[in-house]
């Protein structure tokens, strides 16, 4: 797969740049509603994408050998799919050929989130969100 096949896969949905809180006794990754402060809220895109590493050192960059092992990507990305052996869900683009389809379908944080300058690393707590997939996502988003 070459580089531009391999980005290609990625469904734009934005929910691996929100940040997560882990619970210290189950290590359950818990997702909030606050976004990385690159994020582009109105398109959903890394507005540094080709620096996002030295910028943001957490931002790790997904590859055909972490995939399977990054357990907080949501259930939805098309990364964390390929590595299960499952498909991509209707709505990805690649299969609906509509890059508005992730959007469209509300797997996204299009118009969901803030950015996480200003917000007190403290008070995240408060900014727990749920998102379509952390649960029962195959009946919930008709798989
Ligand atoms: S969660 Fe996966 S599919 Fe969604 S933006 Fe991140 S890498 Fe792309
Ligand atoms: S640096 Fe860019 S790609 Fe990485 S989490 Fe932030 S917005 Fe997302």
């Amino acid at each position: 797969m070459t580089d531009d096949e391999w980005e290609s896969l990625c469904d734009g949905c934005a929910r691996c740049c929100l940040l997560k809180l882990e619970d210290e006794d189950t290590g359950e990754i818990i997702f909030t509603n606050v976004s990385c402060r690159l994020l582009d809220q109105q398109t959903c895109r890394c507005t540094s994408y080709q620096n996002r590493s030295k910028l943001v050192p957490t931002c790790i960059k997904v590859t055909a050998e972490n995939a399977a092992a990054l357990a907080w990507m949501p259930p939805t990305c098309a990364y964390r799919l390929l590595a299960e052996g499952k498909d991509l869900f209707p709505w990805h683009p690649l299969v609906s050929g509509d890059p508005e389809s992730v959007h469209k379908a509300g797997i996204s944080v299009l118009g969901r989130v803030v950015s996480e300058e200003g917000i007190d690393e403290e008070d995240l707590e408060d900014y727990q969100a749920d998102w379509p997939g952390e649960a029962d996502y195959e009946e919930e988003i008709g798989k």
